[in-house]
């Protein structure tokens, strides 16, 4: 089956210093396919989702978003970057804003919208993640899978093409994981396209299309969930499985 690539790196390489994070990247991400990274600590899954938002720059390669080139800098990239939501593992929310204003301010910032518009889309989003009546409140008064899901909200507020969660279950308490799970597959369901890194295995059986497995840099396997779990075929996936099933 022949998918539209959204999400393209071709042969893309990034250093810190001496160290080789992302090795000859070469990934594809078709309009509503889900792709669960998973991999060791240190592995540089972090580094290559904040490359596709260009949060980190590269050395070389080319990362292209619905079939356009991220460029360095500009216009164009700050149009290309609001195609890509992201979701991180602290929620980044802003502390001195009500959870509406939360959702709403890029909208208003970068999209160009007047705020009644933004408030009532944010209004509209807070009620998909289960938050409706928490609008007005803090950051601070939520739980954390609460302000989690805030931050799908704040991201899907933005209409991305896709969303890029990293680890985005890792800060939580367990009892708060299964609410953000929900909500994400959820989305998975209506078709948006994501990137997800996460060591929730129940998640990636689920949702995903493709397990893409990384270690030291490089992309070793690439697989269907049910292929990547049941018969790895690297030993560094295996030893990984073993450590973490
Ligand atoms: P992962 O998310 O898989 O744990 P990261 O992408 O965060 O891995 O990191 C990959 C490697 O790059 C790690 O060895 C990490 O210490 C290093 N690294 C990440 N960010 C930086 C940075 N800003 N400066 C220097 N080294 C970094
Ligand atoms: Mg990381």
């Amino acid at each position: 089956m022949a998918v539209e690539p959204l999400i393209e790196l071709r042969d893309v390489n990034k250093h810190f210093g001496a160290l080789h994070v992302l090795r000859d990247i070469n990934l594809t991400v078709g309009r509503g396919e889900v792709v669960v990274v998973i991999g060791p600590s240190g592995s540089g899954k972090s580094t290559l989702c904040r490359a596709i938002n260009r949060l980190e720059t590269v050395e070389s390669g080319t990362i292209l978003i619905d079939g356009e080139a991220l460029p360095a800098e500009g216009k164009e990239l700050a149009r290309l970057r609001a195609e890509v939501g992201m979701v991180f593992q602290s929620f980044n929310l802003f502390a001195h804003r009500t959870v509406l204003a939360n959702v709403s301010l890029a909208q208003v910032k970068v999209r160009g919208r007047k705020r009644g518009e933004a408030d009532r889309r944010s209004r509209e989003l807070l009620e998909r993640v289960g938050l409706a009546d928490q609008a007005e409140k803090f950051p601070a008064q939520l739980s954390g899978g609460q302000q989690q899901r805030v931050a799908i909200a704040r991201a899907l507020a933005m209409n991305p093409k896709a969303l890029l969660f990293d680890e985005p279950t890792s800060a939580l308490d367990p009892e708060m994981i299964n609410e953000v799970l929900e909500v994400m597959l959820q989305l998975a369901r209506e078709g948006m396209t994501m990137i997800v890194v996460t060591h929730e295995m129940g998640f990636a059986r689920s949702a995903a299309n493709r397990v893409v497995f990384m270690a030291d840099g490089q992309i070793i396997e690439d697989r269907t969930p049910e292929q990547f779990f049941t018969a790895p075929e690297s030993d560094r996936a295996k030893d990984f499985l073993s450590k973490i099933l």
